[in-house]
């Protein structure tokens, strides 16, 4: 609860980053990707970022926080920094709340914030599906805040743009695509 505590970011500081990841959502949505983008800011720095790479990846796992978590363990490879201490000190800014497995990823990292944006109402692991961020779970590392509702309309937008494209990497669905197709 103490670092809880101790991570508010301001209004100002959300929505410089929050720019930051919806253009990165963007980039995602331009590359026929699920349109996520993510952030990882720490003292003031961003040391990873990532969009979801899952179609040109063909790997299921390369969601936009995954991708910012593997560039954050290189940054502190390369500044000789301990993991440990700066993922407790970063923050994530993502346009879409972090599936189930992202927030367990999180949780295992000791990401004490995440800011995101819409809603995940298929995968959502900060409350919509399931409450994976402030779950007492005691061998999967520590529950962390979140912070919701910045730029959700424009995440939610992009996220009906995509759905309503042809994913040519998509499993060949009929339900997936009458749920999509909204
Ligand atoms: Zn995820």
């Amino acid at each position: 609860m103490e670092a809880a505590e101790r991570w508010r970011a301001s209004a100002g500081e959300i929505e410089a980053w929050m720019d930051r990841a919806v253009d990165m959502a963007k980039d995602a949505l331009e590359n026929g990707e699920v349109p996520v983008g993510c952030l990882m800011v720490y003292n003031n720095e961003i040391v990873g970022k990532g969009r979801n790479e899952v179609n040109e990846t063909k790997n299921a796992t390369r969601h936009a926080e995954m991708v910012a978590i593997d560039q954050v363990l290189d940054w502190c490879q390369q500044h000789k920094k301990q993991p440990e201490e700066v993922f407790t000190h970063t923050v994530l800014y993502v346009t879409v709340e972090p599936c189930i497995m992202c927030a367990a990823a999180l949780r295992i990292m000791k990401i004490p914030l995440v800011v995101y944006g819409c809603q995940n109402e298929r995968f959502g692991g900060c409350g919509s599906v399931l409450n994976i961020s402030s779950a007492t779970l005691t061998d999967t590392g520590e529950p962390f805040q979140c912070i919701a509702g910045y730029r959700s309309e424009e995440a939610v937008e992009m996220l009906k743009t995509f759905y309503r494209q042809e994913n040519p990497n998509a499993p060949k669905s009929k339900v997936r695509k009458k749920e999509f197709s909204k």
